[in-house]
C-alpha cells in the first residue's frame, strides 16, 4: 500500500476520505476522538503545500432522495467547526456533497488550505448496491481533486462510493491513520505474543459472532492457529446469549434466542482448539433500562424474572483482572456492561483498568469502547492502540478483506 507521506501533494488538490464520524448529543459532539485521529494526515497534507479537501459521512440521514436527507441531517457543520478549532486555521464547509458549491470551492481554493465536504451519506448513491450508481457519485468526487487520499479506517469496511469506488479513479495512498490501525491489527492476526486474551461485550451477540467464530478457529478444522485467542472473556449484553446457550437463567436481559444454536457451536469449537471461553459469574442488575434504575447485585450466573443484567458483578470483574494478568496481548471490543449509566459502569472501568496493568500489545477497538475509554481519565499510555473503527476492526479480525483496504492496494 502506498503512504500518502511518499505523494507528491505540493501545489495539488488532495480529497482525504476520513472518519469523522462522531457520537453526537443533540448538535454538539460528546466525543471527537475521531477527529483527533485524522489530524495527522490532513495537517502533513498542508504543510507540504496541498489543498485539502475532506470528505466524510456522520449518522444515518433518511430520506429517499438527497433533498429529504439534506433537510433531515445531520450536517457536518458541527465537525467542521471542531477541526477547525483543532487544526488552527478556517475549514469551509461546502453547501452540498459533490454539487455546485463543492465544485467551486474545489476550483478556487489555495495550497495550504482545508475544506470539508457535506455528509456524503445526503447522497443516497455513497451506499447503494448498484456499481453504476456508486461510480456516477465516484467520478463526481474524483472530478474535485487530483490524489485521493483513504485515512477513515472506521468505514475502509464498507463498499460504498467515497471509500471504494473513488480511490480506483485517482492516484492513491493511504493515510497514517489507516496504516497504523492496520500495522496493529496484523500483529493480532500474525503472531500474537501469548497468552492471547479477548474481551468481547456490547449489546449484541450478532455483532461478534463471526470474530468469535474466526478467534476460536471455527470451521478451520484447527488449521491455521495464528489468529487464534487463548482466552475469550465474554460480558456485556452478548454474554447472556451465552448463558443462556449454557443453560442459565438471564431474566429480562437482551437474549438473542435465535443465536443460541450459533453459540453453541462456537462454544464446542472453542472447546476443540483448546481455547478458554470465561463468562460471568455474577450480574449488577435492574428491574428496567435506565440511568436511575436501583442497581442491585445477583450472586452467581442465573438472574432471576424481571431483573436485567446490566453489568458484570464484582466476583466477575476480579475474575476477569486475573484472566487478563499474565496476557501478552489483549484485544478489547464492547463494553462490558451499560457504561453510559453511571451506576453500571463499574464493570467496564474495571476491564479498562486490569488491561491498562497488561505490559505488551493492548489494543481497544469499537467506536463505544474507545469512548468509554477516553472517558475514564487513564492515563494516555495506558493502551498500545486505542482504534478508531469498531466494525472495520472486528471485520479485519474475522479474516474478512476491507473493500477500502483492497481499493487503495489497487494498482492505478
Ligand atoms: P462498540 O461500539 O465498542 O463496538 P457495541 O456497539 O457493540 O460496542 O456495544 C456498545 C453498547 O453495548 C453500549 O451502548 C452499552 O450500553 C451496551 N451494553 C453493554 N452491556 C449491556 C447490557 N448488559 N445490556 C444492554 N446493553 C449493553
Ligand atoms: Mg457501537
Amino acid at each position: 500500500m502506498k503512504r500518502a507521506e511518499d505523494l507528491d501533494v505540493a501545489g495539488r488538490t488532495v480529497l482525504v476520505r476520513a472518519d469523522l464520524n462522531v457520537p453526537m448529543d443533540g448538535g454538539a459532539i460528546t466525543d471527537d476522538g475521531r477527529i483527533r485521529a485524522s489530524l495527522p494526515t490532513i495537517r502533513d497534507l498542508l504543510g507540504r503545500e496541498a489543498a485539502v479537501i475532506v470528505c466524510a459521512h456522520l449518522g444515518r440521514p433518511k430520506g429517499d432522495d438527497y433533498a429529504a436527507r439534506a433537510a433531515g441531517g445531520p450536517s457536518l457543520r458541527p465537525v467542521a467547526d471542531r477541526l477547525a478549532e483543532l487544526l488552527g486555521q478556517p475549514v469551509t464547509l461546502a453547501a452540498d456533497v459533490a454539487g455546485e458549491s463543492a465544485r467551486v470551492i474545489a476550483s478556487t481554493m489555495a495550497a495550504g488550505e482545508v475544506a470539508l465536504l457535506e455528509n456524503v451519506r445526503f447522497e443516497p448513491a455513497e451506499t447503494s448496491k448498484d456499481d453504476d450508481v456508486r461510480g456516477e457519485l465516484a467520478g463526481r468526487l474524483a472530478a474535485l481533486a487530483d490524489v485521493y487520499v483513504g485515512d477513515g479506517f472506521g468505514a475502509m469496511h464498507r463498499k460504498h462510493a467515497s471509500v471504494y469506488d473513488t480511490p480506483l479513479l485517482l492516484p492513491h495512498a493511504a493515510g497514517q491513520l489507516v496504516l497504523a490501525e492496520v500495522g496493529v491489527l496484523r500483529q493480532l492476526t500474525s503472531s500474537p505474543a501469548r497468552p492471547y486474551v479477548v474481551v468481547l461485550g456490547g449489546a449484541k451477540v450478532s455483532d461478534k459472532l463471526a470474530v468469535v467464530g474466526n478467534l476460536v478457529g471455527l470451521g478451520r478444522g484447527g488449521g491455521v492457529r495464528a489468529s487464534i485467542a487463548d482466552r475469550l472473556l465474554i460480558a456485556g449484553g452478548m454474554a447472556y446469549t451465552f448463558l443462556a446457550a449454557q443453560g442459565h437463567q438471564v431474566g429480562d436481559s437482551i437474549l438473542q434466542a435465535e443465536q443460541i444454536p450459533q453459540v453453541t457451536a462456537a462454544l464446542a469449537d472453542a472447546d476443540k482448539a483448546g481455547v478458554e471461553v470465561v463468562l460471568p459469574v455474577d450480574h449488577v442488575v435492574a428491574d428496567r433500562f435506565a440511568a436511575d434504575a436501583e442497581p442491585e447485585v445477583v450472586h452467581g450466573p442465573d438472574i432471576p424474572d424481571g431483573k436485567m443484567g446490566l453489568d458484570i458483578g464484582p466476583a466477575t470483574r476480579q475474575l476477569f483482572a486475573r484472566k487478563l494478568g499474565d496476557a501478552k496481548t489483549v484485544f478489547w471490543n464492547g463494553p462490558p456492561g451499560v457504561f453510559e449509566f453511571p451506576a453500571f459502569a463499574a464493570g467496564t472501568l474495571a476491564v479498562a483498568e486490569a488491561i491498562s496493568h497488561v505490559t505488551g500489545l493492548t489494543v481497544v477497538g469499537g467506536g463505544d469502547s474507545a469512548a468509554a475509554v477516553r472517558h475514564l481519565n487513564l492515563p494516555a499510555d495506558a493502551f498500545t492502540h486505542i482504534s478508531t473503527g469498531g466494525g472495520a476492526s472486528l471485520e479485519y479480525l474475522e479474516g474478512r478483506e476491507l473493500p477500502g483496504l483492497a481499493a487503495l492496494e489497487a494498482e492505478t
